[in-house]
């Protein structure tokens, strides 16, 4: 299972690339949205997880281009934000975001909602 990961801050994206090799995903991981989206037409990847704030192309671009790629638009994503605003997660899944996560995360909470998303790829 392969997981292109998304997020301008060091800690947070260490910490996610962690907890998923860990877990046993094969992990690509990018700094910001536009590098992750060449990385991911690139490569491509089985799931997303992707942070909404990012310079040069935010979690929210990178979302609407995945929706709108015929190779990957069934691709599960996951949000991950710093700001705990609702409107916030309203755009994310209007936008077709399948999952939100506010940082700071719980290590195994993050964990169990990818191996949700999993099991959604696991069932087709
Ligand atoms: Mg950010």
């Amino acid at each position: 299972m392969r997981v292109i990961v998304a997020d301008d801050d060091d800690n947070f994206r260490s910490l996610v690339v962690e907890i998923l090799t860990g877990a046993g995903y094969k992990v690509a991981a990018e700094i910001n949205g536009r590098l992750a989206w060449e990385r991911l037409q690139a490569e491509g990847a089985d799931m997303a997880v992707l942070d909404v704030n990012m310079p040069e192309m935010d979690g929210f671009q990178v979302l609407r281009n995945i929706r709108t790629d015929d190779r990957f638009k069934d691709m599960p994503v996951l949000m991950l934000t710093i700001r705990a605003f609702a409107d916030d997660q309203v755009q994310g899944y209007e936008t077709g975001a399948d999952d939100y996560l506010t940082k700071p995360f719980d290590n195994d909470v993050l964990l169990s909602r990818v191996k949700v998303l999993e099991r959604r790829i696991l069932k087709k």
